[in-house]
């Protein structure tokens, strides 16, 4: 055996999951088929980020009728979360249910809130969460405070917030994964940059999953981690029940390792291309896929980046992103419309170099203006799980990605209900756009878990039914994704696996001559 168990992928699921068992003394081995992001003034330059793609993959995936398209997303230790925005939301308790939506209704979880609330709790400590409880008006029960102070609004945003109050709405500090000491400035790792929201951090001050999970789990002897390591299919005994070996692509070539038990935690998209791709005459239709539901529900939000402007007043606000709105979370508040629009928060600063490095051609003394006045917003949807939207294989192994948005009433809806307010809060000037199928930030839900094995590709604990070693601990269990940010249910419940799977090592399971 090369490990106890081997962990394919490091980002806010497999670096959660690592640090967690690695106290156990468990051989672990993480294989990341990315590598350490490379430290630089790249890293917080707006054209290297966002016109050149250096941190995202170059890899180009197919949509629904075969066009390639470039996803929005990076392979590096710690995944994605080197890249994101670093807003922590609990999901609500409503969220654990089947929620009527104007699009139709969500699957209901396995488990409920309080299940993953312990968690949360222990997912916030690791990542640094800064938030204040009590604000956000549909916020779930919590046992204490956040571990750090919510961040402090720059003082055009505290104004904002004030005048959002007078307008009957309730926002909240936004919960952030900063490493941030704002009592001692000089001291502090973070330093309230205006390139954190989709930028790497040049000073590995943001909560993210290499700093906050897969680094201190290194600081283990017993945890050994292998970059540029792809995962390209996944082996079983004959009959089926067992991973028994795990094939990558890396610096040695083709290998093939083995453990008692595999962990995958790839990503939504690429954890399903993975189970599709190691398909044998044991698992016809792909690994784990006896449901037939492996790469089916995926959701990824239905996004919205909404820009206000007033000419006549400067926004000088450098860290924006600090205020968010769950007014029309569970219900949009109009009689006509009973249902959820869902969730409101600020975007990091939109400056003009972020616009230039978006909008090429637009002429610089414009795009400085712009980026002088706006405030930014970022507006989120509940997409519902459809089995048509799904992740396949073309015949030469390409990841193919069928997406028809869903929902998109309620997200029209929560597009006019902003600009609306935007206007009355003295905003004349109001520019929006709706992500497209790039767009795979929040990419979720392609192995769902449940406790029916022909409705749900892994058990509550996240093993895949089908197989007595082989477990899934990315954002692809979730059978709906909710209107917040997914990141800290990820987190939440890899660490509720890794207490499983500490028990059931502890007890002796997979021990046996085999691993079996
Ligand atoms: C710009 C941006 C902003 C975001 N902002 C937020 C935010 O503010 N709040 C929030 O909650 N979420 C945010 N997200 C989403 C968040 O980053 C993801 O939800 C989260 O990282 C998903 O965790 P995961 O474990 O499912 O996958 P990832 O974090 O993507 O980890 C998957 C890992 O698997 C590796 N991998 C993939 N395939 C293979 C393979 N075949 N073999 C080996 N390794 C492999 C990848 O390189 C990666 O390290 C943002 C994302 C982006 C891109
Ligand atoms: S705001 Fe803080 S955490 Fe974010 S990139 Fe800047 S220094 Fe890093």
């Amino acid at each position: 055996m090369d490990a106890d168990i081997i962990i394919i992928g490091t980002g806010a699921g497999g670096g959660t999951l690592a640090r967690a068992l690695a106290p156990s003394g468990l051989k672990l081995l993480l294989l990341e088929r990315g590598d350490f992001l490379p430290r630089g003034k790249g890293n917080w330059d707006p054209e290297a980020v966002f016109h050149h793609h250096r941190y995202h993959t170059d890899e180009q995936w197919l949509d629904g009728q075969g066009r390639p398209f470039h996803p929005v997303t990076g392979y590096h230790v710690g995944g994605n979360t080197k890249l994101y925005g670093a807003a922590l939301l609990r999901r609500r308790e409503a969220d654990f249910g089947a929620r009527r939506h104007h699009g139709g209704e969500t699957s209901p979880w396995p488990i409920q809130y309080r299940d993953l609330a312990p968690y949360y709790d222990q997912a916030e400590q690791w990542y640094y969460a800064h938030g204040q409880r009590g604000e956000d008006p549909t916020e779930p029960p919590a046992t204490g405070p956040f571990p750090y102070p919510a961040v402090r609004h720059e003082p055009v945003m505290a104004q904002l917030v004030a005048r959002l109050g007078t307008l009957g709405l309730r926002p909240f500090h936004l919960p952030l994964a900063v490493h941030l000491d704002e009592t001692r400035p000089e001291a502090s790792p973070c330093v309230r940059c205006d390139t954190c929201d989709g930028f790497p951090c040049l000073v590995q001050a943001k909560g993210d999953a290499e700093m906050s999970a897969v680094r201190p789990a290194l600081a283990h002897p017993n945890v050994t981690l292998r970059t540029g390591s792809r995962v390209t299919r996944l082996h079983t005994s004959a009959d089926g029940r067992r991973v028994t070996g795990v094939e990558l692509h890396g610096p040695n070539g083709t290998e093939q390792l083995t453990a008692r038990v595999v962990i995958v935690a790839a990503g939504a998209v690429n954890s399903a291309a993975l189970l599709l791709a190691s398909a044998s005459a044991a698992h016809p239709r792909g690994l784990a896929n006896g449901s037939g539901l492996v790469g089916r529900n995926y959701m990824c939000h239905l996004n919205s980046v909404m820009l206000g402007l007033a000419p006549w007043r400067s926004n000088p606000t450098v860290f924006q992103k600090t205020i968010g709105l769950n007014d029309f979370y569970d219900d949009s508040g109009d009689a006509d419309f009973p249902f959820p629009l869902g969730h409101v928060q600020t975007l990091g600063k939109v400056t003009g170099a972020v616009l230039r490095a978006q909008r090429p051609r637009l002429p610089r003394r414009f795009t400085d203006w712009f980026g002088q006045h706006s405030v930014d917003w970022w507006l989120t949807t509940e997409d519902l799980p459809r089995p048509d939207n799904r992740v396949t294989l073309t015949d030469t192994g390409r990841i193919q990605l069928h997406y028809t948005p869903n929902n998109r009433t309620a997200h029209q809806r929560l597009l006019r209900k902003w600009r609306g307010l935007l206007r009355r809060l003295g905003f004349p000037l109001i520019f929006s756009q709706t992500l497209g199928i790039d767009g795979v930030a929040h990419q979720v839900g392609t192995l769902r878990f449940g406790t029916d094995p022909a409705a749900s590709v892994l058990d509550p604990y996240g093993r895949a039914h089908d197989l007595d070693n082989l477990f899934v601990v990315d954002g692809s269990f979730m059978p709906s994704i909710a209107a917040v940010n997914p990141s800290l249910t990820i987190m939440a419940q890899a660490l509720r696996v890794a207490e499983h799977l500490g028990a059931r090592f502890a007890q002796g399971d997979w021990h046996g001559p085999n691993g079996a």
